[in-house]
């Protein structure tokens, strides 16, 4: 019997977001916080072309994509690190930090993907309870110690929505040593409309242990395609860099990439139609009695305690997968209008049930 990392046998598999299906064939992913949109015609044509080069090796430094996305951030090439989807970015910054005995502090409950990698990396998990939906900044910066090496904030918070405002985060930065490097964890920027909620780009200039994670999965709607980025101070990226499988970007997934920032004024007004929902949803939601945390992402978050399995249950019968963590509450994506009235419709539903 080979023998594995004990810490394997601790390690919860990580749980996709599966769909559901009625037995009239309705279907709504609500689960992922996908984009409810196809490609664009452009994007697909760009991936087409790009199909023909696939006997070759991609481009290992991503030349065109980060060239192309200095220029639209407005960041040195240096800046960047790219890697296949923004999670094996953080996989990379686990990589670079992680020796035994290291400490990364997260809030909990956030993004899923924290507590696997920290395991995988062999580094202790620090995980600071939210204060109510929000992130506990006092909290997280007093459970820095000697061993810390890395903060990850998820602002907008996943699975809760919620944002931190710019002072409370410029506060909170101020407080960590300059020797623990801080992520901003951005994987839902696009959808951020409050304006005291800032932009980690301007954060992580004049920070050299702060950087930003931001990716092509969500707003751009290239989930399927795996590559998102970093933006962070040369020793940051340059670190990110050496972490990286050789050719983890696959060539599709890059020009796919520049092709969606070549769109970006369509896809950005798809965004705001998600938007636009997001607030017709979370209304409706509290029209019917709910209480929702006000949401900054593409999704709501419905703190269900108990009732949490049975509320994905009833969501499912009509044909909605929503991201359930038992005894928690549901997470459940804005998708297109049809499908957020069969979520709102099954949420009326078990209301009154
Ligand atoms: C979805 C998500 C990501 C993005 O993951 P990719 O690997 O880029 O698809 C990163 N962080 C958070 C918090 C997310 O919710």
């Amino acid at each position: 019997m080979p023998r594995f990392r004990p810490i394997l046998d601790t390690m919860p598999a990580y749980k996709p977001g599966k769909a559901v299906t009625t037995s009239d064939g309705r279907s709504y992913k609500l689960s992922s916080n996908e984009s409810p949109y196809e490609p664009l015609p452009s994007v697909v044509a760009a991936i087409a072309e790009g199909a023909r080069l696939v006997n070759r090796y991609p481009d290992p430094g991503a030349v065109e994509l980060t060239e192309a996305l200095a220029g639209r951030l407005g960041v040195p090439a240096e800046h960047l690190a790219l890697g296949a989807g923004s999670v094996t970015v953080a996989q990379q910054l686990f990589e670079s930090v992680g020796d035994p005995g290291v400490e990364v502090v997260y809030a909990w409950r956030s993004f899923e993907a924290y507590p696997l990698l920290a395991d995988l990396a062999g580094v202790t998990s620090v995980r600071v309870p939210l204060a109510g939906e929000d992130h506990d900044l006092d909290a997280m910066a007093e459970a820095i110690t000697d061993r810390t090496r890395m903060v990850f904030v998820c602002n907008p918070n996943n699975p809760t929505g919620t944002a931190i405002r710019e002072r409370e985060l410029v506060a909170f930065l101020d407080r960590v040593p300059e020797d623990v490097l801080v992520v901003l964890d951005e994987a839902y920027r696009e959808y951020v409309r409050d304006e005291s909620v800032p932009d980690g780009l301007t954060l992580y200039r004049d920070r050299p242990n702060v950087c930003v994670l931001r990716t092509f999965s969500k707003a751009y709607g290239l989930a399927g395609l795996r590559v998102g980025y970093l933006v962070g101070h040369e020793p940051v990226a340059a670190a990110v860099r050496k972490t990286i499988v050789p050719f983890a970007v696959n060539q599709l997934a890059q020009v796919a990439a520049v092709a969606s920032l070549a769109a970006e004024g369509e896809l950005l007004e798809r965004v705001e139609r998600v938007v636009k929902e997001r607030t017709r949803v979370r209304e409706a939601l509290i029209a019917q009695g709910w209480e929702v945390p006000p949401t900054e992402a593409n999704f709501v978050w419905l703190r269900l305690g108990e009732r949490t399995m049975d509320f994905a249950a009833a969501c499912a019968v009509e044909g909605v997968a929503v991201r359930p963590f038992a005894g928690e509450g549901a997470r459940v994506s804005i998708g297109d209008p049809e499908a957020n009235d069969a979520f709102l419709a099954a949420a009326a539903g078990f209301r009154t049930s």
